[in-house]
């Protein structure tokens, strides 16, 4: 069993780690299956995850992958659970001096472990790797049981648009995505999202073999706009999705008209998306509903909702997306595995009725 998964950071890893550890339930490896870092059990499915690239940025010196990492830490057992990002048992020695030297974000906390990674990847980079290439060295530090790529090789660092007559926008008129999400809590009113060198980028090799050889596509329950709409938006991406025999399955990252943890909403608003998960489903679209709209150049096969929004699923139906209603929140690593689970019987159901 193939399964490619398109994820975000923090909502990603949640429902990656719920996905492996399904996997390894279903599809466990034989005896000689060596078991991921944090001992979940191997698997013989292969799990690829098309990570979220936009997020990425250069700041005092280094190359920051914070999506690519929040997969890996999660994945590895290494992260910090509480805090929610970054590592556990993390210290801020060296970012309490570079906030002397005034070196980076004075509000960007670049903590001393998870300044390692930067500092490998970025000698990684300067001696010629690629962002793919560096990744795969990053995840061969621990068995993690799952492949993850980031989306492209090519800098694809995501800016926010804003009206710089704001008094807190200080005359500018654009933010790197980080500042604005970090710094300002999402609270300054996005015009749009842009990605820098879009016209260069290709997904980064592997990619699109992924999507084209997998028995199941799935999009993780990440950020509609700034995650999976920035992986969407690489040259190729959408050409890739729509061309897969696999079934395509999305989760929602909303539930009963709200975002589950962080400010999406702020991203939806701003490309004028309600935050709701039909209509979130309907922002991405149907993909093959040639009965209904034979002009369908969406992506979606099927869709998961939460129970609070069953009553969605008729419509979504009748607009040509499979949909079923299921518990969406991922509570701990069980409700992530159910909900994996239910990404995965609702593609195999689409699977089965071609
Ligand atoms: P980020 O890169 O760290 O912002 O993380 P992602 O883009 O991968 O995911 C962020 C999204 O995950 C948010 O918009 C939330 O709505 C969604 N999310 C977080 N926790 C849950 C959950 O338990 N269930 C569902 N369905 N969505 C969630
Ligand atoms: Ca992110």
């Amino acid at each position: 069993m193939k399964v490619t998964v398109l994820a975000g950071g923090v909502g990603g890893a949640r429902f990656v780690r719920g996905l492996r550890e399904e996997c390894a339930r279903r599809w466990p490896a034989g005896p000689d299956g060596t078991p991921a870092a944090d001992g979940t059990p191997a698997s013989s499915a292969d799990v690829t995850v098309v990570v979220n690239t936009g997020d990425d940025l250069w700041l005092a010196g280094v190359r920051l992958m914070p999506d690519f990492d929040s997969l890996l830490y999660a994945l590895a057992g290494v992260n910090d659970a509480e805090r929610g990002w970054g590592r556990a048992g993390e210290s801020e020695r060296v970012a309490a001096e570079l906030r002397e030297w005034g070196v980076g974000w004075p509000w960007f906390t670049l903590g001393d472990l998870d300044l390692g990674t930067h500092l490998a990847r970025t000698s990684w980079l300067r001696e010629g790797l690629t962002p793919s290439q560096v990744g795969e060295r990053l995840q061969g530090r621990w068995q993690l049981g799952v492949r993850l790529i980031p989306a492209t090789d090519a800098e694809v660092d995501t800016h926010v648009r804003i009206d710089p007559s704001l008094p807190e926008a200080e005359g500018r008129d654009e933010l790197h995505f980080q500042e604005w999400w970090t710094r300002h809590r999402a609270a300054i009113p996005a015009l749009a999202f842009e990605q820098r060198n879009l016209g260069a980028a290709r997904p980064a090799p592997r990619v699109e073999d992924a999507i084209a050889d997998a028995d199941v596509v799935l999009l993780a329950p990440s950020n509609p706009v700034v995650s999976i709409g920035t992986i969407l938006a690489i040259p190729g991406m959408r050409e890739a999705l729509s061309a897969t025999a696999a079934p395509v399955v999305g989760v929602s990252p909303v539930i009963g008209g709200q975002v589950v943890r962080g400010m999406a909403d702020a991203c939806l608003t701003a490309i004028g998306v309600e935050t709701d998960a039909a209509a979130v489903a309907r922002h991405y679209g149907a993909r093959r509903a040639a009965d209904v709209d034979p002009a369908a150049t969406g992506l979606l096969d099927g869709w998961l909702v939460d129970e609070a929004d069953a009553a969605a699923v008729p419509a979504l139906e009748a607009g040509g997306i499979a949909a079923a209603s299921v518990p969406l929140w991922m509570r701990d690593l069980d409700t992530s595995a159910a909900l994996a689970g239910d990404a995965l019987d609702l593609a195999e159901r689409l699977r089965t009725a071609r």
